[in-house]
């Protein structure tokens, strides 16, 4: 049986001056450098005369961080009938794609400074993006070697902002893994973080017939893709609404088997008991709410702590959250940066502004004026049924709850159908157990923060209304882009 040795992401050390100089050094060229994102076909260049638009940096509305070219619907049909499965065999897709893996390393400077600039990463977080992207490129490789899947044919991968590189990349390298041609549509906030991946796997060998590039928005350039009968399969990360209006769109127009490999939101839970260690449980709440400024579908929403502990676990929360620095994702000292862009910060203001007003707003902590900041925020609720939606922001909820009503909690967590990641605190192994098995959760963790899966050791995906599997990072995505079920190749 081929086992190939496990590979990793070098990744940095941010407590050492060292790595912390290498870092500085290797992304300051690009610090104020103009970035491009245009439409790629295989068939030549995307057609002219289409117009560029500036790209913000949503901390500083003073930084253009590059122009992007929208692909018009000409370019994508010519892109769809220019698509063609990956000739190369399995063993030299995965060497093309480890190879893909050794250009993100060496361009890292680059990518930390445009991750930081186009979607707002502080360093903590764009080291980590960098560092998936790469674990994905070195995994979906292996298993391209290991399993030698038989391609589906064209695959839209359509993928979103928060993640710009690494789960772009990872859909992209799944899709190849299988041997696919791949149209990728990038989030429209993200394109000029896409396109230097892009750029990358095409250097390392992927030929353009298979990696096409479709840089617009969702309702034109994603929804003639997804609606299109030549399509044969959709990787979508995204809202649970879009991925449901993608799942009617392709119904009808493709063959039933076709997938739609979709990884959507949630509204996550933590449990904080009265035995659970205050110190690390406020530690892992901060980062679970607020790390990317709670821009991830895994992070935190709601948090129930057991109303024996409830004053004293608050303050010790409430005290640390002064201590967040928010700021421009670029230096060293930031904590959370901005949100995406002005639409997100609205709604996102609009539910604490509603909570606020209901008297039920304990605590933000003051934005900067000028970029797209929100304070961290905390709002008290009775249960996790007074969420209406996710809110996808630094907004944690909390509520309270008895000892004895534990069940019920965990019981109205799983009641609202979506099942993605799932946090608890406690220093007691048979609750642990009665929890893990009572929980409809993808994720979950116990005693640590519930963000920030890991590829290859923690497979990342939910259920239900979270998404419709396979996990990423795990055994099972790759197979899901090929026909039949790949088994391990013998010999
Ligand atoms: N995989 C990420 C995590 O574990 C979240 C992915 C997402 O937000 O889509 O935090």
């Amino acid at each position: 049986l081929f086992q190939p040795v496990r590979r990793n992401a070098r990744g940095f050390d941010l407590g050492d001056i060292a790595d912390l100089d290498c870092i500085e050094g290797a992304r300051r060229p690009y610090h104020a450098r103009r970035f491009e994102a245009r439409p790629l076909l295989a068939d030549g260049a995307a057609a002219e005369g289409a117009e560029g638009h500036d790209h913000p940096n949503p901390a500083d509305p003073a930084d253009i961080v590059g122009t992007v070219y929208d692909a018009s619907p000409g370019d994508v049909e010519r892109a769809i009938e220019a698509a063609r499965p990956w000739p190369a065999s399995p063993r030299e897709r995965g060497n093309i794609l480890e190879r893909a893996a050794e250009l993100y390393e060496r361009d890292f400077g680059e990518i930390l400074a445009i991750v930081a600039r186009e979607a707002g990463k502080n360093l903590l977080d764009a080291v980590g993006e960098l560092r998936e992207a790469i674990d994905f490129l070195y995994y979906y490789a292996r298993q391209s070697r290991q399993l030698e899947p038989e391609p589906r044919g064209r695959f839209a991968c359509i993928s979103p902002w928060n993640f710009p590189l690494a789960i772009f990349t990872g859909q992209i390298a799944g899709a190849l893994a299988a041997g696919n041609a791949v149209l990728a549509k990038p989030a429209e906030q993200s394109p000029l973080t896409a396109a230097k991946g892009v750029a990358l796997l095409h250097e390392a060998g992927v030929p353009v017939s298979a990696l096409q590039f479709l840089p617009g928005d969702g309702a034109r350039v994603g929804a003639a893709l997804t609606a299109d009968s030549r399509i044969d399969g959709v990787a979508f990360t995204g809202g649970t609404e879009t991925a449901q209006a993608i799942h009617r769109s392709m119904h009808g127009n493709l063959d039933p088997g076709a997938p739609l490999i979709a990884e959507t939101g949630g509204l996550n839970a933590m449990i904080i008991d009265s035995t659970a260690l205050h110190e690390q449980a406020v530690r892992d709440v901060i980062a679970s709410a607020f790390q990317s400024a709670g821009q991830r579908c895994s992070a935190l929403r709601c948090l129930y702590v057991q109303e024996d502990v409830r004053d004293d676990f608050m303050r010790m929360l409430l005290g640390a959250m002064d201590e967040l620095r928010l700021g421009n994702p670029w230096h060293l000292s930031t904590d959370v940066g901005p949100v995406i862009d002005a639409e997100a910060a609205t709604a996102i203001n609009d539910h604490v502004a509603a909570a606020r007003r209901q008297g039920r707003l304990i605590k933000q902590v003051e934005a900067p004026e000028s970029g797209h900041f929100v304070g961290p925020a905390v709002i008290e609720v009775d249960c996790i049924d007074d969420l209406e939606r996710e809110v996808f922001g630094p907004v944690l909820h909390v509520a309270g709850y008895q000892a004895e009503d534990l069940d019920a909690v965990i019981d109205a967590i799983n009641a609202r159908g979506y099942g993605l990641t799932f946090g608890v605190h406690t220093r007691i192994e048979d609750r642990v157990q009665h929890i893990v098995d009572r929980v409809h959760a993808g994720n979950l963790y116990v005693n640590r923060n519930q963000i920030g899966a890991i590829v290859a050791s923690q497979p990342f995906g939910g259920e239900g209304l979270s998404g419709t599997g396979p996990k990423a990072g795990g055994p099972d995505y790759v197979p899901r882009f090929a026909r039949g079920t790949p088994q391990p190749a013998i010999g």
